[in-house]
């Protein structure tokens, strides 16, 4: 089957507007990706037609929609293989999950003298919560290091961890580089030398090829709904149902409780309702429905698959671009991070933005990749499942012109 590239273009109505009197070539998808026609149906006819308050109410409405907030979360666990649906959280995003097995199974379960792995490419949602748990339980932080060509050494991991090693945090891919690790072989191998759990970073991930939790055998994977095409301020934290019946809850609030006694204290509900505390954001959890949807109506692997001949279509163009500098691997997802000559990101960036050509600039919430590179920002052009040889022409075509234009 060939990629209906046409069709999918049509179903996101943002593609067909003008920017600064261009037509949007929208490169910035890594940062959040545009949304398709049924999430924003979705959303606006939830607000209209059934909208109410889930799990507390009687009435017919909440009941609909406590049932319909329930499909998703079923939903969810079938789109990244959890065994059940009782191992699926809804969050605000990637940030909050992995904020919430800081807290909660940081605070219960870290020592002091123990210690934790990150990586050297993280996103700074995947280092801060690990930082600030590890301050407040006296808890080392080990960094798996980079190497030159984007990737992790993998070698190293072996001698980081000893028997207080805890926790390894670690990303699917690199938001900066588009490397995309080896999560199988470096599970397996941080299993064999300790006993710890694995948190994954999905959130560039997940929108680019079949995850599956249980090949994985990662303990947690947090993805948020904004970068795979559904509504921003809703995401999932997956957590394997064992460890979630063993974790504190981390916020308190309605919807998470048992009974709650002003003398005898409080009891909590099972997970991960004991994790969702508060009135979720259902309109977001039913635009997620319609983005899983989506994708799985195009198929993972077809995305993958056009995603890829894009990416390496890419690669070549960009190489027209005089003194252009590529970081990352050749084989990787998503995104192209780059510097032309000694400009600024910044500079380039707005020169494009003029053109209607939406990238990121800046340092990609990865201030320590940036460190390895010794370089303050960088540019990233980011490719989804709507972007075109057209979209990478005028991308190629406007670094060309931007060059010529700052010398
Ligand atoms: N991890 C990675 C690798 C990311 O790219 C991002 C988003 N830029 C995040 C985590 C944080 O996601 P969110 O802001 O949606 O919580």
């Amino acid at each position: 089957m060939s990629y209906p590239i046409e069709r999918v273009r049509g179903d996101f109505p943002i593609l067909a507007r003008d920017v600064n009197g261009q037509p949007l070539t929208y490169l910035d998808s890594a940062a959040s990706a545009q949304k398709p026609n049924i999430v924003i149906d979705t959303e606006r006819d939830y607000y209209r037609q059934g909208y109410a308050a889930v799990h507390r109410g009687i009435h017919t409405l909440s009941a609909q929609a406590t049932t319909r907030m329930e499909d998703v979360r079923a939903q969810a666990a079938r789109f990244i293989n959890a065994a059940s649906d009782e191992e699926i959280i809804f969050v605000k995003g990637t940030t909050e999950g992995i904020n919430l097995v800081a807290n909660s199974y940081g605070r219960q379960f870290f020592q002091p003298g123990d210690n934790l792995i990150l990586t050297e490419m993280e996103h700074h949602s995947n280092i801060v919560p690990w930082q600030l748990i590890a301050a407040e339980r006296q808890v080392e932080v080990r960094v798996l290091p980079l190497l030159a060509d984007g990737t992790l050494d993998e070698e190293k991991l072996s001698s980081l961890i000893d028997d207080r090693t805890r926790l390894l945090a670690i990303t699917q891919v690199s938001n900066v580089l588009g490397t995309v690790n080896p999560l199988k072989r470096l599970i397996a191998r941080a299993r064999a030398a300790a006993d710890l759990v694995v948190l994954v970073d999905g959130a560039q991930g997940i929108m680019h090829g079949k995850v599956d939790v249980q090949a994985l055998d990662c303990d947690f994977y947090a993805f948020s709904g904004h970068k795979i095409y559904g509504p921003s301020g809703i995401g999932i934290l997956y957590g394997k149902k064992a460890l979630l019946d063993r974790m504190p809850p981390w916020e308190g609030g309605g919807s998470m409780i048992q009974t709650v006694s002003l003398t005898e204290g409080t009891t909590f509900l099972e997970p991960p309702w004991r994790f969702e505390a508060g009135s979720p954001n259902t309109a977001g959890m039913m635009g997620l429905g319609a983005a899983l949807s989506y994708v799985e109506s195009l198929g993972l692997d077809n995305i993958r698959q056009y995603e890829g001949e894009l990416m390496h279509y890419a690669l070549e163009s960009l190489q027209q671009v005089p003194d252009l500098i590529l970081y990352g691997p050749a084989d990787r997802a998503g995104v192209i991070a780059f510097n032309l000559g000694k400009h600024h990101a910044y500079d380039v960036g707005s020169f494009l933005d003029q053109y209607g050509i939406a990238i990121r600039t800046g340092h990609h919430c990865a201030m320590p990749l940036m460190a390895y590179y010794q370089v303050p920002s960088m540019c990233r052009a980011s490719l989804a499942l709507y972007t075109t040889r057209e979209d990478i022409d005028r991308l190629v075509a406007g670094l060309v012109r931007v060059r010529r234009l700052l010398g």
